[in-house]
């Protein structure tokens, strides 16, 4: 079976799920099934076995998990059924995922299992009893052999990631669960890919199995200028309103994002930052829905934040870019996102916003429009800067050239005359004082002027060499220095039987140079210092002597970590989960970190004591020493 994205779909409604499931699904703000969604559900609420070839991102999870969960018996706290996933990380994510969609199921439980956590803390919970186990190949072999669990009573098994699992070496595993679980379960295999091992597992394991796939590409040229940035998802915000600050020919956007839920949120953080946007979706009324296009059109909104279905067909001339703040669920839905700019013979621009682990859909989206999407950084606050002033140079320029200004004259002469200021100064106050609502600096950005432009003040001039560390640093070309970190281990789980051995702890030099990273979990999320630093400690294996300070703020912190850590390492910070919250560990940009402790009045004491940082009228600073 083959589908297509359906824009006319109907809800979830019409699949046949239970009224918990849909309430939960309300919750989220899911406005109708993604393709492979409306494919799945009915096929395994139906009891077949399924062979679903799917990327992350289409919605796999609530694919099987919503039909899973479905059938479900919650007065029996056995396992009826099994997810297997490649990795850890990917378990905790499909286990949160359950959770969220069980949250008018009272008293369901999942339970992850993966390798390198404490074998004790599993037993305990399997012991409690739960509805549902979530585990990675090994951790669950460990487990039916130690018949800490029993699989007796499973009714759905399901395989994620399939394909990655045979890439990491689990197949073999794979097989063996499949061999030592009831013969009558139903089974369903994900897989982005459909290799000829994957095909074979599916022949002698699935009983004859339906096979849903996404068509991915039927390719339409397309003229509209796309491209695409990659950034994570903490970041995206103010990537977007960095980029339509410089984007030349900026009329209006219309924004997508998958729930109905973001459509409002962002909004509503658009709006914070002084733009006039509304937000469309699937509860809105048809006369209200017209109500936001008409707005579009007239010019009293300049951004429209929708999801897929409410904004179908809309037709507005001056929508001069398309932002896929979300990623689309696949290549058609692309496609009809962009075909809502450049319409009435205008040219267009489509903006993408990826993940890491999304740009997969580059390639694919390049193949479907027949065209290069180019690649685009987040604008650094001096670019946007440097734009700002470009614009006010402009309006400067255009207002001298336009206006009777005698009577201003005089009152500038008077001025230099009654306070001995130079003009240049008036100047300098005054371009402050117009500005004041919407500051030509950002926040982070040098105090140094812009370079001088010279005689063409409409063209936003290139940062001086002085202003080049705004440049958002490059990553990846950035020199390792001499000793460089030993290479992390790429992370496999340990063969059955064997105990639980400790991340290995990595050494750096003494006196390491320190760089301040931002984590995405903050004093909202009550997080303590010292959680972190067991985090960062145990699951990277970063010693404690090499944590520097954590400051926490309202929804992240930043932690000092030398500088320099190995993409590898890297990429554990980033995936490291605290309170349930992965921390999505990356670097400071200069400027970004703002301290807001109190000045220091004295040099802080070497022989331990702790440095005396309390605000003279004694309130509380804003910030945390690391507690151990
Ligand atoms: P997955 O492919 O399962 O990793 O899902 C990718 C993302 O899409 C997750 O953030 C889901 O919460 C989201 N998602 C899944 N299904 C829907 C839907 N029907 N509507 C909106 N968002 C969805």
């Amino acid at each position: 079976m083959t589908t297509s994205p359906d824009l006319n779909a109907a809800g979830f409604d019409t699949l046949g799920l239970a009224a918990p499931l849909l309430a939960a699904l309300a919750d989220v703000g899911y406005e109708t099934p993604s393709p492979i969604q409306a494919a799945c559900i009915p096929v395994l609420l139906a009891g077949h076995d399924l062979l679903g070839e799917a990327q992350t991102g289409t919605g796999k999870t609530a694919a099987f998990a919503l039909p899973l969960l479905q059938k479900i018996d919650l007065k029996r706290a056995v396992p009826q059924a099994l997810i297997l996933t490649p990795t850890r990380e990917l378990a905790i994510q499909v286990a949160e995922a359950l959770q969220k969609y069980a949250h008018h199921m009272p008293g369901f439980h999942v339970l992850p299992i993966y390798g390198g956590q404490s074998m004790v803390v599993q037993l305990r919970a399997l012991s409690r009893g739960t509805h549902v186990i979530v585990g990675t190949p090994g951790r669950v072999m460990d487990h039916l052999e130690r018949k800490s669990l029993v699989l007796a009573n499973l009714q759905m098994l399901v395989l994620d990631e399939a394909d990655e699992m045979l890439r990491m070496g689990f197949i073999d595993d794979v097989k063996w669960i499949l061999e030592h679980t009831p013969a009558e379960r139903q089974t369903a295999l994900f897989s982005a890919t459909m290799p000829d091992v994957i095909r074979r597992v599916a022949r002698e394991h699935l009983r004859d199995p339906k096979e849903i796939k996404i068509r991915s590409a039927t390719s339409t040229v397309v003229t509209t200028s796309q491209s695409y940035c990659q950034t994570h998802s903490g970041q995206k915000l103010e990537a977007l309103t960095r980029i339509l600050e410089v984007e030349d020919d900026f009329d209006a956007a219309i924004v997508f994002v998958r729930t109905k839920t973001a459509t409002v949120e962002i909004a509503d953080k658009l709006e914070a930052r002084g733009y006039s946007v509304a937000a469309l979706n699937g509860d809105l009324t048809q006369g209200l829905r017209e109500q936001v296009i008409e707005r579009l059109k007239a010019g009293t909104i300049d951004i429209v934040v929708a999801t897929d279905v409410a904004a179908r067909g809309l037709d507005v001339a001056r929508v001069s870019h398309v932002i896929n703040y979300d990623v689309p669920y696949d290549t058609e839905a692309y496609v009809h996102r962009i075909g809502r700019t450049g319409r009435a013979g205008r040219t267009g621009r489509a903006i993408l916003f990826l993940a890491p682990r999304e740009m997969y859909m580059l390639k694919l989206i390049e193949r479907a429009t027949k065209q290069k999407i180019t690649a685009l950084t987040m604008p650094t606050p001096g670019e946007v800067a440097n734009r700002r002033v470009a614009q006010f140079t402009q309006q400067i320029v255009d207002i001298i050239k336009t206006e009777k200004l005698d009577f201003f004259f005089d009152v500038v002469r008077r001025i230099e005359g009654e306070n001995d200021i130079a003009a240049r100064e008036i100047a300098a106050a005054l371009a402050w004082l117009a500005t004041r609502e919407r500051p030509l600096q950002m926040p982070g950005a040098s105090d140094h002027a812009p370079r001088e432009t010279g005689s063409t003040p409409a063209v936003p001039p290139a940062p001086t060499p002085a202003r080049d560390f705004e440049r958002k640093p490059d990553f990846k070309a950035r020199a390792k220095p001499a000793e460089s970190y030993p290479a992390v281990e790429p992370r496999r789980e340990r063969p059955a039987g064997r105990s639980d051995t400790p991340v290995k702890q990595r050494s750096f030099a003494d006196g390491a140079t320190m760089q301040r990273y931002r984590i995405e979990i903050g004093r909202n999320q009550g997080v303590l210092p010292k959680e972190i630093v067991g985090a960062i400690a145990n699951e990277a294996g970063i010693a404690g002597k090499d944590i520097g300070q954590i400051n926490l703020f309202e929804d992240y912190s930043s932690v000092e970590l030398p500088a320099n850590l190995s993409d590898d390492l890297m990429d554990i910070l980033r995936r490291i989960r605290v309170r349930q919250f992965a921390l999505k560990t990356r670097v400071m940009e200069p400027g970004e970190f703002v301290d807001t402790r109190p000045p220091r009045r004295a040099a802080p004491a070497r022989d331990g004591k702790k440095p005396d940082w309390k605000k003279p009228d004694g309130a509380k600073p804003e910030w945390k020493k690391r507690e151990r």
